[in-house]
């Protein structure tokens, strides 16, 4: 019996488990996929909005600025990149002009804090390279860029540290709820029994919302594509450049990422259907037109690689969060598209005071451990710091990713600290092994051989992504065939 079972591992079920584990109650996350970070929370801009674009008085103007306020903390305590490095919404007429004051004054409305109306000298000095045609813009100073799956892998990890146990390819398919407990049950009749849901599904928690007699709400797809450039040639972006928005959403935006990438994106195709994350040619040219729109210069002629993420449209428009009116065991963080991000950590605190308005008893634990340590990678350290580590570890000693300079030793402490069976992009995500330009080309096999020889899996069993995603099928020829 727990007392809260929560369904997804996504940034929003990872943040809500990690500030569950402060308290003296048992907590189970159930996921359908292999790993943590396999929605949304995997491929999106990564930014951590201000909060002037969501309507005042919604749950998403609340979480949005609550959450951006939160994310100091968060970062700090559980070792997540984050760079304030602000936010520019440009306007390139009159029109854009009026869009933006309105954007400001919904940001004040809101409680933004650090929002100024720029001219364009203004704007230029905030980001040089601007286009020609841009007039002014809006500059918010808590703009930020972040990591998405470090920041669900780390609330998880913490979480699991804290106690919080995790299931991966647990797909919830059967709901029903008793007098005073739900049990949760998948395909292959696997059964949870629990005081409360707590349903972060993402793209499917209108199915969990359904399943528990709650039909207040469906959620929709809207997919939007990326192209991510080379390091090379990604220092002509310094802030997170905006256009003024449209009816779809906040546009397309050129922006530095914590890696010292730089990317173009997303697009945002209306119903795409939740899953295919396949980019189109077409995607790509409205992203190069997109792009050099804001800044000419932007070097589209560069990328490593490009790919998508899938948007939880919630049909309410609003996220919808606390416990369900139409069953008190369902507490929601439900439809939760962008600025989704942003708004986890202040989603997980408001779960807590929906749990406890439910009637669960909360006690803090005392033992509770803020805190989770990551070593430094060795591509940031200096060369004392490399010389020490190899010292230590020989195993530092052995580059694995040469685009990014990941090493044996990081790649087993990944292997190690994998909550579920470890993946070759599971490790990816961990250590950006496969993240360079040659996108994996050189250090696929010898991450599986490391897979293999750590976690003991056969190679034929390591899978891209879990489920049926084998990398390969056996040996075609020698002995070893036998
Ligand atoms: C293109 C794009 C750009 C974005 N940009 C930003 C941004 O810059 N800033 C920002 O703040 N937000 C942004 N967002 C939004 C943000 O990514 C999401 O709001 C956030 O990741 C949602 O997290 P989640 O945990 O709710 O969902 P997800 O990450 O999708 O996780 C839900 C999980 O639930 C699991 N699940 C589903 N059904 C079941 C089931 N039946 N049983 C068990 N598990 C199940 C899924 O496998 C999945 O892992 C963007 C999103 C996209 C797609």
């Amino acid at each position: 019996m727990y007392d809260v079972v929560v369904i997804g591992a996504g940034v929003v079920g990872c943040a809500i488990a990690r500030q569950l584990s402060r308290y003296k109650i048992r907590v189970a996350v159930l996921e359908a996929g292999s790993d943590v970070a396999m929605g949304a929370s995997r491929a999106n801009s990564a930014i951590v909005h201000a909060g002037y674009d969501c309507e005042p008085g919604t749950n998403m103007a609340r979480v949005n600025v609550a959450g951006n306020a939160l994310y100091d903390s968060w970062c700090r305590e559980l070792s997540v990149p984050l760079k304030r490095c602000g936010s520019l919404v440009l306007a390139f007429d009159e029109r854009d002009m009026e869009e933006v004051k309105r954007l400001y004054d919904k940001g004040i409305a809101n409680g933004v804090p650090g929002m100024k109306i720029l001219n364009r000298a203004e704007a230029l000095e905030k980001q040089p390279g601007l286009a020609d045609d841009v007039v002014g813009a809006l500059w918010a100073e808590t703009g930020a860029i972040t990591c998405p799956y470090e920041m669900t892998i780390a609330c998880a990890e913490n979480a699991h540290a804290n106690g919080v146990e995790f299931y991966f390819n647990f797909k919830a398919e059967k709901i029903i709820t008793l007098k005073d407990a739900v049990e949760v049950e998948d395909d292959k009749n696997v059964l949870f029994r629990s005081r409360f849901v707590v349903n972060a599904a993402g793209l499917h928690s209108d199915d969990i919302s359904h399943l528990m007699g709650d039909n207040s709400f469906t959620v929709s797809g809207r997919k939007g594509e990326y192209i991510l450039l080379d390091r090379s040639v990604s220092d002509f972006v310094r802030t997170v450049v905006f256009q003024a928005p449209g009816p779809l959403g906040k546009g397309i935006l050129v922006s530095p990422t914590v890696d010292n990438n730089a990317f173009v994106g997303p697009t945002a195709w209306n119903n795409s259907g939740k899953e295919n994350s396949s980019v189109s040619q077409e995607g790509l040219d409205i992203l190069k037109t997109a792009g050099r729109k804001s800044m000419p210069n932007v070097p589209v002629n560069r990328p490593i690689t490009a790919f998508a993420g899938i948007r939880a449209v919630p049909s309410t428009g609003d996220f919808i969060l606390g416990q369900s009116p139409f069953n008190p065991r369902l507490i929601q963080a439900a439809g939760i598209s962008s600025p989704g991000l942003s708004s986890a950590p202040a989603i997980a605190e408001e779960t807590v005071e929906s749990l406890k308005k439910a009637g669960l008893s909360m006690q803090l634990r005392a033992d509770f451990d803020p805190i989770r340590v990551k070593n430094k990678p060795f591509r940031l350290m200096t060369n004392e710091e490399r010389e020490a580590a190899i010292a230590k570890d020989p195993r530092y000693g052995r580059i694995i990713c040469r685009c990014e300079t990941v090493t044996e030793a990081e790649i087993a402490n990944a292997i190690e600290r994998t909550l579920g069976v470890p993946t070759l992009d599971g490790i990816k995500r961990r250590t950006r092994a496969g993240m360079g330009r040659c996108q994996g080309g050189f250090c696929a096999p010898r991450v599986m051989e490391l897979i293999s020889k750590y976690a003991y899996i056969p190679m034929d069993k390591i899978t891209k992504n879990g489920g049926e995603s084998n990398l390969v099928v056996g040996r075609t020829r020698g002995e070893e065939n036998k």
